[in-house]
């Protein structure tokens, strides 16, 4: 199976109809029916590493300030302790909890509900330790990569460039110079396959704390480029920004 980064974004991606979502559209239709689909959201943060493990996982709604209609979104697409179970299984860095607690949280549903609206494929999340730096990310992701094998579509969600707190709502279809150029800086380096500068991201540029304030909306990026096999070509789509300081850029692998 392919692996994919996708650029959430506001939650209300989830409703709307845009050239975003029109891709994420696009995409579901492209790629082979996968057996089930395992989603790393920057939206679930833990100590230690866990994946979903229930068999019906909640739809949660972990936002505030939005219509209500967004809040009444529910996707009920089913979990898959098979792959839990396999997802846990192949990972020997650390030992991957089981949660019965979770389910999916927007960062997996608001994509989700464009690439497959039947929500009829099982979802497995798997959380991000943050306790933990970059690069033992990368080197955990690796171990996943049996399960690509397997009919698991494995996709990151988050966003390459994401400072809320200086987001420009009058600035809906543009961002500001240095989310640009930070973009185009990780763009470049995903091309020339240079991970080792992808991981230390904060060495980029002077201004990559901006672009890049917090690490859990970059991170599952990174799980996505360790997944990468050296001959597999990459498709970088939706590299605009929005409000500023958000930018939607989605990669592909291996499609
Ligand atoms: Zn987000």
């Amino acid at each position: 199976m392919p692996v994919l980064f996708l650029g959430h974004g506001s939650p209300m991606n989830a409703l709307e109809t845009n050239e975003f979502t029109l891709n994420f559209q696009r995409l579901g239709k492209r790629i082979p029916l996968p057996k089930a689909i395992l989603c790393i959201s920057a939206h679930w943060e833990t100590k230690g590493t866990f994946v979903t493990g229930m068999t019906n996982p909640k739809t949660i709604h972990d936002f505030s300030g939005f219509p209500q209609k967004l809040f009444d979104v529910e996707y009920p697409a089913p979990g898959s302790v098979e792959v839990a179970s396999e997802a846990k299984n192949s990972v020997k860095k650390t030992v991957v909890g089981l949660d019965q607690q979770w389910g999916l949280d927007h960062g997996c549903w608001s994509v989700l509900t464009h690439l497959y609206p039947k929500a009829n494929v099982p979802v497995v999340q798997l959380s991000l330790d943050y306790s933990r730096d970059a690069q033992y990310h990368y080197e955990l992701a690796k171990e996943l990569a049996v399960l690509r094998n397997k009919g698991v579509l494995i996709i990151g969600s988050g966003n390459i460039v994401h400072n809320l707190g200086m987001i420009d709502w009058r600035n809906q279809n543009n961002g500001y110079d240095w989310a640009l150029e930070a973009d185009n800086k990780v763009k470049e380096l995903i091309q020339k396959n240079d991970h080792a500068s992808l991981i230390h991201y904060e060495k980029l540029w002077k201004f990559m704390s901006l672009a890049v304030p917090s690490p859990e909306h970059y991170l599952p990026l990174l799980y996505c480029l360790a997944l990468k096999q050296a001959n597999e070509k990459v498709n970088i789509f939706n590299d605009k920004a929005v409000m500023g300081s958000l930018t939607m850029t989605s990669v592909s692998i291996g499609e």
